[in-house]
């Protein structure tokens, strides 16, 4: 569908535009009919972080970049939502970091791993991972569709990034000793609360943000990487991320009503 129709000055024009890329991206076959509920949950808190990116974000930017410029095997997972809002990011970021990227889908389906591999290629990816038979490694403890992965991509991975995952993999990743870094807009979730560091962003933002400071970040030595890591606290990065919430809606609860 045409975006035209959404007024320039439009308060949630931002918020819409994305929606749209949902919206294409579900009629091209790459996102499932459960990924637009997903993606409605998202929006809720990120219309509660008031849509811009908070300095919580941004140091657990710096510390996920370091842990993936630092790891020997390092993964991006793609599923339906990443691919068709951040395709050429997640392109741009495997280059950067020498990750591999790898389809990993809650819903299944050839035709969905397929479209997605087809529409990364699209964007510039020399090599998809999770497709087909190529997932034939299992991840323990899981019952989801989840839990076949490549065995040359996620399970010998030593960092997996698996932005918008669910709980239970992000556990059993972590369970595998892996480091876990996810993006996602709920600090409540169970993949925020489990993984080793959580981007509390949207992956709009967040992506194009990973890019530039990988960018920037190649240019440090491996003890200036390490230090970054040994000063980052995830749980405190997560208290940060509610508390600016709750402050955010105190002030609110108590000015006058305009539009947000
Ligand atoms: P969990 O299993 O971790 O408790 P959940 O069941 O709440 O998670 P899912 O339905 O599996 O979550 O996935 C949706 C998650 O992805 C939500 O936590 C939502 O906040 C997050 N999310 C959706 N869209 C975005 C986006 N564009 N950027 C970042 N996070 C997003």
């Amino acid at each position: 569908m045409s975006t035209l129709w959404i007024p320039l000055n439009h308060p949630r024009r931002t918020s819409l535009l994305i929606r749209e890329k949902i919206v294409e991206g579900f009629k091209r076959g790459l996102v499932a009919l459960e990924g637009l509920i997903a993606h409605g949950r998202g929006e809720c808190f990120d219309y509660l972080i008031g849509e811009s990116t908070q300095p919580f974000a941004l140091r657990a930017i710096e510390a996920a970049v370091a842990a993936l410029l630092l790891a020997k095997y390092p993964v991006i997972s793609v599923n339906g939502n990443t691919a068709a809002l951040v395709p050429k990011e997640i392109v741009e970021l495997a280059r950067e970091v020498s990750a591999k990227i790898e389809v990993n889908l809650f819903y299944r389906t050839r035709e969905r791993e397929e479209a997605i591999a087809m529409w990364l290629r699209e964007h510039g990816a020399e090599e998809v991972l999770g497709v087909g038979e190529d997932a034939s490694a299992i991840i323990p403890e899981l019952f989801s569709e989840r839990r076949r992965v490549s065995p040359r991509g996620i399970l010998i991975a030593d960092v997996v990034l698996v932005p918008l995952e669910d709980g239970d993999r992000t556990e059993a990743l972590r369970k595998m000793g892996k480091t876990v870094i996810a993006i996602d807009l709920n600090p409540l979730s169970r993949t925020a609360r489990t993984a080793t560091i959580t981007i509390v962003d949207n992956i709009v933002r967040a992506m194009p943000l990973m890019v530039k400071k990988a960018r920037e970040m190649k240019k440090l030595s491996k003890t200036e990487l390490q230090e970054v890591l040994r000063n980052y606290n995830n749980n405190q990065i997560l208290q940060e991320a509610l508390k600016h919430i709750l402050n955010r809606l105190s002030e609110l609860s108590q000015s006058k009503l305009t539009l947000l």
